[in-house]
């Protein structure tokens, strides 16, 4: 793997694709455990589209998928703490189990919306997967069941994380580098 380019910034390799799937598969065997068997699987776009695809066909469970498209980083490098509602799904909630396919959890303020989201349509149980986790970077507790990799703060584009909408379709992921240079735009 090398540097890449993407707009004005230069990424370096950080998780290589063979640690990709390792992660994906080990939690696609803890999600195969999940005992309910109606689950409302939620797709949380446009960051998490090749890790749900990856891990949701990892899971032989006829489980109901829908997706959500949400924005809140407009094209930055740090969440704006704004969140939009660009798509909401079409499945019913109320009284059902809902898991959350989520590219990554960085302050918390996302899962936090869509708790109330999902709360208020009537959700009997929400839990959430995320690839990857910034645990230094958390403002709340909101539970986050399944966790792939815990990373430090850091800025990572690949595997469906953009920076300005490049990026998605890397294979691995990589790193902003010089981090501690940032720009907060
Ligand atoms: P939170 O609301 O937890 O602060 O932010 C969650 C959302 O911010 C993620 O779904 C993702 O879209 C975006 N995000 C957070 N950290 C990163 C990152 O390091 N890289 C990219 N590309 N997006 C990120």
């Amino acid at each position: 793997m090398a540097s890449i380019q993407l707009h004005d910034k230069v990424f370096k390799p950080y998780i290589d694709r063979k640690e990709v799937e390792a992660i994906i598969d080990a939690m696609a065997s803890d999600i195969a455990k999940i005992t309910d068997d109606d689950l409302l699987v939620v797709i949380v776009l446009n960051g998490s589209m090749f890790f749900a695809t990856e891990l949701l066909q990892r899971i032989k469970r006829p489980w109901e998928i829908d997706t959500m498209r949400l924005a809140s980083y407009h094209g930055g490098m740090q969440s704006s703490g704004q969140i939009e509602f660009l798509l909401d799904i079409k499945a019913e909630v109320n009284g059902r189990n809902v898991l959350l396919i989520e590219d990554i959890v960085d302050t918390g303020r996302t899962l936090a919306f869509l708790h109330d989201h999902f709360k208020g349509l009537g959700a009997q149980k929400i839990m959430t997967a995320t690839l990857l986790h910034k645990p230094s970077q958390r403002i709340n507790d909101m539970p986050v069941e399944y966790i792939g990799k815990d990373i430090d703060d850091a800025f990572v584009v690949g595997f469906g994380l953009d920076y300005r909408e490049l990026g998605r379709n890397l294979p691995e992921i990589y790193v902003l580098e010089s981090w501690e240079l940032r720009i907060v735009l």
